[in-house]
């Protein structure tokens, strides 16, 4: 059985253990969990650990000890298996060269052998996405009747074709948190990077898993919704339909900042030593993005159950009070 056959919904958490857990991480995680649990759904952990000179063994067991001590189960992950093992990507390359390949044979993809610099040096304005793609300027496009360039070893990679989606490239996002938004790829990134055999992208690695995963709802921080328009065309580009998108608020510093992953006493594992209580740390985290007051002294997992919001897109609009949370120390 396909995982996630069934009906059943199911959601994901994907931490990168290049870092210990910080705050944000935990709130991302409980919000993750909590919305599966209010679904009746399913509630995974993936491992994103690609890059593996950056992704240690050791912070990934640190994660899933602080993500247990913050009161967040998975029903499927790396220590608890589940019908979509492995949960870590780096055991998981072989199914990305498989989408690659596909892709490419589906003449959705191309080519390309550009350093990032090439890529900057070719743009009129240079400018980041918000999700952090250069925008292309189509240098390795192949014309009508040419095949087109060979990928070079260790550099540049695939790319999926955007541009000659037309108005196709035009995406709507229908997310439950922040409401309904539309993005033409085309003009934000053009056709983005898919990444190499063996050296996928995120992008690749997160639509691959979700796919392969039956994930059908994204849950995460906003900080990641500038991907999502490229990640629904790649989902179609695979012949699949996306999952539902929701983007929590994040917690920010007193200067309104995102928070410093580089801070050890915003780590989970650094406040636990310190001996924060978790009930405490939840009832906080909870306050940060507005869920109940701030003098609440004890938070249990279940309550953020009860306190989110229903995450439509039709009500997201009328949410307009959300917003990221101070976190102050
Ligand atoms: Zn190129």
């Amino acid at each position: 059985m396909n995982p996630g056959a069934g009906g059943r919904r199911r959601f994901r958490y994907a931490p990168t253990p290049t870092r210990e857990l910080h705050v944000g991480n935990g709130l991302a995680a409980l919000v993750g969990w909590a919305a599966a649990r209010r679904a009746g759904g399913d509630f995974i952990l993936r491992i994103e650990d690609i890059d593996r000179t950056r992704c240690k063994p050791a912070l990934r067991d640190a994660a899933m000890r602080e993500l247990r001590w913050l009161g967040v189960e998975w029903d499927e992950g790396p220590d608890v298996g589940g019908p979509a093992a492995p949960y870590e990507q780096s055991q998981r390359l072989a199914q990305y060269d498989d989408a690659l390949a596909r892709l490419e044979a589906a003449g959705r993809s191309y080519a390309c052998r550009c350093s990032r610099a090439d890529v900057r040096a070719a743009m009129r304005a240079p400018h980041l996405h918000e999700g952090g793609e250069l925008p292309y300027a189509g240098t390795c496009r192949p014309q009508a009747g040419d095949p087109g360039v060979a990928l070079l070893p260790g550099r540049g990679g695939y790319r999926l074709d955007v541009v000659s989606l037309g108005a196709d490239a035009i995406v709507t996002v229908r997310d439950g948190w922040l409401g309904v938004t539309t993005e033409d790829v085309r003009t934000t990134c053009g056709d983005f990077l898919l990444g190499r055999p063996g050296a996928p992208t995120y992008q690749l690695a997160a639509v691959t898993d979700d796919l392969a995963m039956g994930v059908t709802d994204v849950v995460r921080g906003r900080d990641l919704a500038g991907s999502t328009a490229r990640q629904i065309l790649l989902c179609r580009a695979l012949g699949a339909e996306p999952p539902r998108h929701a983007h929590h608020p994040l917690l920010v510093d007193a200067e309104g900042q995102k928070l410093s992953k580089r801070h050890r006493a915003l780590t989970l594992a650094g406040l636990r030593a310190s001996g924060v209580a978790p009930e405490r740390l939840r009832a906080r985290l909870g306050a940060a993005i507005g869920l109940w007051r701030d003098d609440l002294a004890a938070a249990a997992p279940a309550d953020f159950i009860d306190a989110l919001p229903e995450l439509d897109p039709r009500d997201a609009a009328e949410e307009a009070h959300w917003h990221d949370g101070r976190w102050v120390l």
